[in-house]
């Protein structure tokens, strides 16, 4: 229980830091209004003070920074999925469990 808890707030304070990434440079935010009007440091602070994913996706209006989204059937959900890197960084897909099973299974019954 206690690991899963580590593991949420460690996955808070990620979402935190890429959306910093996101919307400043140089140590200053870049002024705009996202989600419920709030300013990007407001909403920094806010998903800093959270303390579940769900109250994250709640503050952002979206699931986008705390799922994954399969590649192949836009599933989102948090559990991990197979990441590829085409061409050395110029594009990547995630594929989920479910269709990763189902290629290989194709695969199989040649
Ligand atoms: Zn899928």
């Amino acid at each position: 229980m206690t690991d899963t808890i580590d593991q949420e707030r460690a996955k808070i304070v990620e979402v935190a830091e890429r959306w910093k990434r996101q919307y400043s440079t140089n140590g200053h935010w870049r002024e705009l209004l996202v989600a419920s009007a709030r300013s990007t440091v407001e909403t920094h602070a806010k998903i800093l003070a959270c303390k579940t994913l769900d109250q994250v996706d709640l503050i952002i209006g979206n699931k986008s920074w705390t799922h994954n989204r399969c590649s192949s059937c836009s599933t989102q959900t948090r559990k991990k999925m197979a990441n590829f890197d085409v061409n050395d960084g110029e594009y990547d897909y995630s594929i989920c469990a479910a269709c990763l099973r189902a290629a290989l299974d194709e695969l199989s019954e040649e």
